[in-house]
């Protein structure tokens, strides 16, 4: 398939807005757009200006949410240099959560092909302050303007670009997590383990009344019983149990974060011992209180790595490392960042560069 480029006249240029970078606000010039025909196949593949798009009220993924996204990140780099981070990862996950709901797969290699050509065109947005970056938002949905249960037979898929800030805004600070113990987030079965846009939906519940309890997100658990602990709403969750990093082992309703991943690697590069495997979180709170349980903290692209201070569980506050964030939090973190912001060499060959 071959990628048209549509040429934008400078007028059509947006003001580039680099001082407010709300998350999710603000949008590049431009986006990535292609389509697909069952019988045709993908087609259209093209980068256009931002706009809206004309969708029939009827559009499949409106009534039944036939839809799944992505989200990494261009970190700056040296000059108009861009870094991408493990994005062939975020495709080949993308390619699951289409499976799992249906939808043909994407050509992985083809689309970061395109994404790179976009970050080249965009490059002038990507902030270059300390912490900042250029967030990635990749989404896939049915549009059959047909009100039918059963899968699409037209897809569309687009990449759109939002500069934004640096995540911890006042100092590397330590989030408030209520464990919710009433409402789930996936189950066996289910669809925990892709970026089905249903589970944000049906997760904003639980995350309102956390925030109106003066809680920054929602630890899930297991589905089942509530007795395991899962993960965060965007994040993947670590413990530093004994010295160790223990964090929950994938079973199917949890999402396989990238920071995840590369946190396992990275962690056991640096020599720390990692164990994924269920964790009661009985015994996360019994080990909160006897110091067994010494750091918590959450992974994802957004954050890259959160420090966790207080986890909130049956009407008590259990506080973390009285409430400082911990020693190997910080390791990680630094580590991390370092190797996306690269100021330290790329040795797991994480990095795609767009010169
Ligand atoms: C995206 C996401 C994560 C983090 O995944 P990364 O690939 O590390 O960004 C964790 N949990 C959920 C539910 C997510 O949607």
């Amino acid at each position: 398939m071959e990628l048209r480029i549509e040429e934008l006249n400078e007028s059509e240029l947006k003001e580039k807005r680099l001082d407010d970078l709300s998350f999710g606000v603000h949008f590049t010039d431009r986006m990535f757009v292609m389509e697909y025909d069952r019988g045709k196949g993908w087609h259209s593949a093209r980068i256009t200006k931002f706009q809206n798009f004309s969708l029939s009220p009827a559009t499949m993924a409106f009534h039944y949410g036939q839809a799944a996204f992505e989200g990494l990140k261009a970190y700056p780099r040296e000059g108009s240099k861009v870094a991408l981070f493990r994005p062939e990862e975020n495709f080949r996950r993308m390619n699951v959560s289409a499976d799992r709901l249906c939808m043909p797969p994407i050509d992985e290699d083809f689309v970061l092909r395109c994404l790179e050509e976009l970050i080249r065109l965009e490059r002038d947005w990507v902030p270059r302050g300390e912490g900042q970056s250029l967030y990635i938002r990749p989404t896939y949905m049915g549009v059959d303007p047909i009100i039918r249960v059963r899968a699409s037979d037209k897809y569309l898929f687009f990449i759109i670009l939002s500069p934004v800030g640096a995540y911890f805004k006042n100092g590397f600070s330590a989030a408030r997590i209520l464990v919710e113990t009433e409402y789930s987030r996936a189950s066996q079965g289910g669809t925990g383990y892709t970026k089905f846009c249903g589970n944000y939906g049906a997760s904003l519940k639980a995350g309102q009344a956390a925030q109106v309890n003066g809680y920054d997100q929602v630890l899930w658990l297991d589905a089942c019983g509530h007795k395991y602990v899962e993960e965060v709403g965007s994040m993947n969750i670590f413990f530093v149990i004994d010295g160790k990093l223990v964090t929950p082992k994938l079973q199917g309703s949890i999402l396989p974060g990238i920071t995840r991943e590369s946190t396992i690697i990275l962690a056991r590069d640096l020599g720390y011992e990692v164990i994924e495997r269920q964790i009661e979180i009985e015994e996360v709170i019994e080990g909160i209180e006897s110091g067994n349980v010494q750091e918590v903290f959450g992974t994802g692209t957004a954050c890259v790595i959160s420090p966790v201070g207080t986890l909130g569980y049956r009407g008590k506050d259990y506080i973390v490392n009285g409430g400082q964030v911990g020693e190997i939090t910080q390791h990680l973190y630094k580590e991390l960042t370092s190797i996306q912001y690269g100021t330290t060499e790329d040795r797991f060959g994480w990095i795609r560069i767009i010169e």
